[in-house]
């Protein structure tokens, strides 16, 4: 006969969970969005309902996965999705047998902000680029490509761009000087954009992104903020396909 489950004892305090890790969109599209909306998925790890996840999400796989391997040159046919930038893409192919060039970057940052590995224990910060460039001459390159509608996104594609750049700042600190880069894959080459930062510049901003993301990663509370806005694209709301599991959501 095996030993008895040890039972907790009635008195043991609750245990507290918290949010481990955050990436930009855990941050800005769910936590500071609706804190109940982040605790049902990065600490419930409710399941998203299949209806909400939608072709967007698949497309743009499709998107990257076909951008990295036409600029490793694993492949000579752009995706029809990529046409719009070839004169873009191709620069980076054409660059690429130089070796300076990393394409679809996994980097992870712990409370320290230091660099670790994906899945490391301490990992806090995760963040995906697209393509980086280093120059090797204390400059640098972030290029991220973007699907779907650029209007209304500006401000967070630009936020975005900073903790791109404070990123690669860390990660390399021989760079001084980083180039921040938009392409909107189904836009004119003329809605691109590209914005340089200093170091000094970027890296004044570091303290910002740290409290931020300690509200969130510290956080024991997670109160609801419906509206209109937050519960628009909630998976969890009676909207747009949402399983209207949350008993605070807003019907649009
Ligand atoms: S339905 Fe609204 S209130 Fe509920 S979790 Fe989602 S965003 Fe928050």
């Amino acid at each position: 006969m095996g030993a008895p489950e040890s039972k907790p004892a009635a008195d043991a305090p609750p245990v507290i969970k918290t949010i481990s890790s955050w990436s930009f969109s855990r941050l800005t599209e769910d936590y500071e969005v609706c804190p109940l909306k982040a605790k049902f998925l990065y600490v419930d790890k409710k399941p998203r309902p299949e209806a909400t996840k939608g072709d967007a999400l698949l497309r743009g796989s499709r998107i990257h996965e076909g951008a990295e391997q036409y600029v490793m040159g694993q492949r000579d046919d752009l995706i029809p999705e990529l046409a719009k930038v070839k004169p873009v893409i191709d620069t980076y192919r054409a660059a690429y047998p130089l070796g300076n060039i990393e394409v679809e970057q996994d980097w992870a940052f712990n409370r320290d902000w230091q660099q670790t590995s994906w899945f490391d224990k301490d990992t806090w910060f995760r963040l995906k680029l697209d393509v980086f460039v280093n120059n090797h001459d204390g400059t640098a390159e972030v290029l991220d490509w973007k699907s779907g509608k650029k209007f209304g996104k500006e401000v967070a594609h630009s936020q975005q761009g900073t903790l791109y750049g404070i990123s690669a700042m860390l990660r390399y600190p021989e760079i001084n000087q980083v180039s921040i880069k938009f392409s909107y894959v189904d836009q004119p080459r003329t809605a691109d954009t590209s914005k340089t930062f200093s170091r000094e510049t970027l890296m004044r901003l570091l303290p910002s992104w740290n409290s931020r993301a300690k509200a969130m990663t510290e956080a024991t509370t997670f109160p609801a903020k419906p509206s209109k806005i937050s519960c628009r694209y909630c998976p969890f709301s009676p909207n747009n396909n949402g399983d209207s599991s949350c008993p605070y959501g807003v019907p649009v």
